[in-house]
């Protein structure tokens, strides 16, 4: 096992749509180990497989009793809606209050190829959430409103800007390349 970098804002991988694993073989049982690896050492509580580059359908997370690995996960049905401060790992350093849906049926498979099936809400619900948006390529800003939106990308081309100036192989790192 080892840890991955996590790719950051600004790296087109985080806005393609990932492909659905077809067979969970010991590649993606090895790389669910380095996520769940990365995502401690971030730390963050989920990781989602393009947020490392793999454009796979699998995410890892931990609400706080343990590490989670769901290949292929569907959210069937979703439910209400619930205000809550939210980060990335790919966006750091950065969080706004996001609404999304509260209560979330999430379907999807463990390493074994078993059936997962969770109803849930809040904290874990959110997860989900997020996770499923960078599967589909949208990461944490492009739920922000108008407003945030314009402002958040000043701030991260300001970053960017800084981190440049600082140590001239910065951007390349920050994009991942
Ligand atoms: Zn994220």
């Amino acid at each position: 096992m080892s840890t991955l970098p996590i790719r950051v804002y600004g790296d087109p991988v985080l806005n393609q749509v990932a492909t659905e694993v077809d067979n969970i073989d010991g590649r993606v049982v090895a790389l669910a180990a380095s996520m769940i690896e990365t995502m401690y050492e971030a730390p963050g509580v989920g990781l989602a497989a393009n947020q490392i580059g793999v454009q796979k359908r699998l995410f890892v997370y931990d609400k706080g009793d343990g590490p989670v690995v769901i290949v292929n996960p569907v959210i069937v049905e979703s439910q209400g809606e619930w205000t809550y401060e939210e980060g990335c790992l790919s966006v750091p350093g950065m969080s706004w209050e996001i609404t999304r849906a509260n209560a979330v049926h999430l379907t999807g498979f463990d390493l074994d190829g078993n059936e997962i099936d969770i109803q849930t809400d809040e904290f874990e619900g959110r997860i989900f959430q997020h996770e499923m948006d960078h599967l589909d390529g949208v990461l944490l800003i492009e739920r922000l409103d108008a407003v945030q939106r314009r402002e958040a990308k000043k701030l991260l081309r300001a970053q960017r800007v800084q981190l440049t100036a600082n140590d001239p192989d910065g951007l390349q790192r920050l994009l991942g390349e």
